[in-house]
């Protein structure tokens, strides 16, 4: 999965969540679509580092990632991430 967020500077602090798109998923060149549904323009984005924890530990610097991006992520890949609890 590529992880990303805006670049600082492009939009407020608050909107730099860090989003994911799957990289399999067929691309229109110069935009990423996250499973959020929104659409990012790539000269946006800077990459970033993928969420290691599940909910998010915020009051940290550390970028906080877009909760839906997260969801669909570890259904994408659950052996990858923490969870609370096993089923
Ligand atoms: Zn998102």
């Amino acid at each position: 999965m590529l992880w990303f967020r805006y670049r600082a500077g492009v939009v407020e602090e608050s909107e730099r969540l860090v989003h994911v798109a799957d990289p399999e998923m067929p691309m229109g060149g110069s935009y990423l679509v996250s499973p959020c549904g929104r659409r990012f323009d790539r000269g946006d984005l800077d990459e970033a580092d993928e969420p290691a924890k599940f909910p998010p530990v915020t009051g940290q610097d550390r970028a906080e990632p877009c909760l839906m991006c997260v969801m669909r992520a570890m259904l994408a890949a659950p052996a990858r991430f923490d969870r609370p609890e096993q089923e």
